[in-house]
Parts: structure tokens; C-alpha cells; sequence
């Protein structure tokens, strides 16, 4: 298969549809190419899309082992409604002595924990692909700002995110339009939902994704950072 013209196609998609670009995906890259999910209600419009118009591409979740049980709840929800197809990915299993060794690694070093548990299964997981699509979005973070549409990894396999172009109001837009359920803990509070330990409800005034890592300066898991810092191995 031929490369394809990143930067023609990053004018094209940018004032292309969500569902208009991952189909482009599919029919591009099929069979190789897989989605990633956390299962937030932020996921849900990219979620409902693949069951309507890609359900035959696989979706991608990370089991870290620390997720609440209202998350995994949410996930065999969607499964079950949605029609998509779910494969569940963990981290190596560790023996006894690293299962010692790691057991407060969220708190005494979180990207080394989310390395362990989310980088490293998710690259396993994409060896054989040649793309990969997340519903990642510009307004989501600072570091997310300047997300384009296509772009390529380090590895040379083609990274998409069809929804980089909307807003947290387009999302809420589309949940609202097609009636799809949102996660059962955001009635708590939890606007942004990774991890149970490393997540907490946010209060009014605070930014949607204050309460992931709070208190820390991490804000990404280290699956949209392209930084060895953050990469480095257990
Ligand atoms: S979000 Fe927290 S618990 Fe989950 S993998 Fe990262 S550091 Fe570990």
C-alpha cells in the first residue's frame, strides 16, 4: 500500500465530518488499522460512529486493573448497544516480586505505572498496524492544541483523530441528538474518568480534566506523547 499524502489530507479533513474521515480510515487501511477507547462519555459520539459505520473495526481497551467497575460496567454497556467490537489489553503479567515491587507505583512514579500499564500494551497491540484512531481533541488539553488530524509515528504507523476539529458542545450535541447513554459517575462529578486512584471529581469552576493526576504535573498517560521521558521502560 502507498503512502499517503499527510499534508493534502489534513486541508481536506479539516473541514470534513468525524464519521467522513474515520470511514476514509477504514477503507483506507482495513484490516489494519484498530480504534483505542477509555469508555468515558467524551467517547461515546466516536464509539456510536464505529457501530454505525465501521463496526468491523476493532476497538481497543486498556484494562490497566485500576479502572472503577462503573467504567467496565460502562464498556460491556456499550458493547452490548452499540454493536462494536472490544479487544481488552493488560500488561504483561508481572511475577510476584515486580507485583511487590509495583503495587504503589501509581503513586511513587505514575508514568512509569502508566507506562507499564497502558504505553506498552497499547504498542504491542499496534505492531502489524498501519494506522490507529483515537478520539483525542484539540480542545481537550494545552498539549492537545495543535493535534492534526493525520499524522505519523515515530514507528511509521499513521495516527487519525477524527475528532480533533470539535468542542466538549459538539460532543454534547451528538450525545443529546442520538439519546446515548454517558457514563454512570459523571452525575458524581467525574468529568474526565482515567484510573480510579489517579481520578477525582472536579468541582465548579475547575477545568473538566482537573481532576486526573490532581496535584501532580502530569497530565497525559504518555499514549498521545511522543516523549521517551514519559516512554521509558519498567
Ligand atoms: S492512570 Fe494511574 S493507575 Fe492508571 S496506569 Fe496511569 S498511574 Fe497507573
Amino acid at each position: 500500500m502507498a503512502d499517503i499524502d499527510i499534508e493534502h489530507f489534513n486541508r481536506v479533513f479539516e473541514s470534513a465530518s468525524p464519521q467522513e474521515i474515520l470511514i476514509w480510515a477504514w477503507e483506507t487501511f482495513a484490516p489494519l488499522v484498530a480504534a483505542t477507547s477509555s469508555f468515558q462519555s467524551q467517547s461515546v459520539p466516536l464509539l456510536h460512529m464505529i457501530g454505525r459505520y465501521t463496526p468491523a473495526m476493532p476497538v481497543l481497551f486498556l484494562d490497566t486493573g485500576f479502572h472503577f467497575p462503573e467504567t467496565l460496567a460502562f464498556r460491556d454497556q456499550l458493547i452490548l448497544t452499540l454493536g462494536i467490537r472490544v479487544r481488552n489489553l493488560s500488561a504483561t503479567a508481572p511475577d510476584d516480586d515486580a507485583r511487590r515491587r509495583y503495587k504503589d507505583l501509581h503513586r511513587t512514579d505514575p508514568d512509569l505505572c502508566c507506562y507499564i500499564n497502558k504505553v506498552e500494551p497499547l504498542q504491542r497491540a499496534k505492531a502489524g498496524l498501519r494506522a490507529w484512531v483515537t478520539g483525542i481533541r484539540r480542545d481537550q488539553t494545552e498539549a492537545r492544541h495543535n493535534t492534526p488530524i493525520i499524522s505519523m509515528e515515530r514507528d511509521g504507523r499513521y495516527k487519525i483523530c477524527p475528532m480533533a476539529t470539535w468542542a466538549d458542545r459538539d460532543v454534547w450535541r451528538y450525545i443529546n441528538k442520538h439519546d446515548l447513554p454517558v457514563h454512570p459517575l459523571l452525575q458524581q462529578g467525574y468529568m474526565s474518568i482515567g484510573c480510579a486512584p489517579c481520578t477525582r471529581p472536579v468541582v465548579a469552576g475547575e477545568d473538566y480534566r482537573a481532576g486526573r493526576w490532581a496535584g501532580q504535573d502530569k497530565t497525559e498517560c504518555g499514549l498521545h506523547v511522543e516523549d521517551e521521558g514519559v516512554k521509558r521502560k519498567a
